[in-house]
């Protein structure tokens, strides 16, 4: 720091304009918040860290297929064409669902790599004094459904709204996929963890400390039609290369590979076969 300084002074006899940027370079590296300090990791709002998440699914995450067939939520074909209907105008999507050994990390099930990154980044919140943990990661989609028919309170367009403001149906969880983790201390709620001091630990600094093992924010608070309201202990795994490197701003279609990416192509994750959408879902 105190190198800086100098070389920034050392350039500047005696010109003003030249001493106030020295001053601005000082300020600049003092002013960087604590959370920055970690690394040198692109920041990105709310449709960002969605587009992540889109674009490591449909590109770069391996072991997930999606259904061949649409999975049903009550007995009734015709109440369920329009549950599927009122899911997809809150924004859910259907979502690819895990194949193959999952890895358990005290008895939560996940894809091998989230389990190493998870691993990982609890060692930093105990060392932290932070008593938070994981409680919920693979769900397939029979354990989606009993979720969602525990919330659903009769067949009308309010009852199924309601239930979707909480629970995804059988088919459009990101749990399926095994790569998302939902966060909770042992004695609170879901709902309880955005006021925790786990939550500022984790999002200080635009995220800084899961985005460096490749967690980002699932259902961020600044995106509008995703799905679920916002869920501030909810979080995916898209890997660190894929955060360093970024995705297209623009991730038109939902199930497709994105274009390009915004860096060194030849050095970030992609390029895997991309994923066809089910027939069953195709407009
Ligand atoms: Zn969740």
């Amino acid at each position: 720091m105190a190198a800086v300084a100098e070389a920034a002074e050392a350039g500047a006899p005696g010109n003003p304009m030249r001493r106030l940027l020295a001053a601005a370079v000082v300020l600049t590296v003092f002013a960087t918040p604590a959370g920055a300090a970690y690394d040198d990791l692109p920041e990105y709002d709310g449709e960002g860290f969605v587009a992540l998440y889109d674009h490591a699914v449909a590109n770069t995450l391996p072991h997930l297929a999606y259904l061949d067939e649409r999975p049903h939520v009550t007995r009734d074909p015709e109440l369920d064409d329009r549950i599927w209907e009122l899911a997809l105008e809150r924004g859910y999507r259907l979502r690819p669902v895990a194949t193959g050994e999952l890895a358990s990390v005290g008895g939560v099930r996940m894809q091998a790599p989230v389990a190493e990154a998870w691993r990982a980044l609890q060692a930093e919140i105990r060392a932290d004094g932070h008593g938070f943990t994981v409680t919920s990661a693979y769900r397939s989609p029979d354990s989606q459904r009993t979720n969602f028919l525990s919330r659903l309170r009769g067949s009308s367009d309010e009852a199924i709204d309601e239930a979707l403001r909480w629970y995804s149906i059988p088919g459009t969880s990101k749990h399926h996929s095994g790569y998302a983790l939902d966060f909770r201390y042992p004695n609170g709620t879901f709902g309880q963890f955005r006021a925790s001091p786990g939550h500022a630990w984790m999002s200080e600094g635009n995220f800084a400390r899961p985005k460096r093992h490749g967690f980002v924010p699932s259902y961020p608070d600044d995106v509008e039609n995703q799905g679920p309201n916002p869920e501030p202990w909810e979080y995916v795994w898209v890997g660190r290369e894929l955060i360093v490197c970024g995705v297209p701003q623009e991730v038109g279609p939902v199930f497709g590979p994105a274009a390009a990416l915004t860096r060194d192509l030849a050095r970030c994750p992609g390029g895997q076969e991309p994923v066809t959408v089910p027939d069953w879902l195709a407009p």
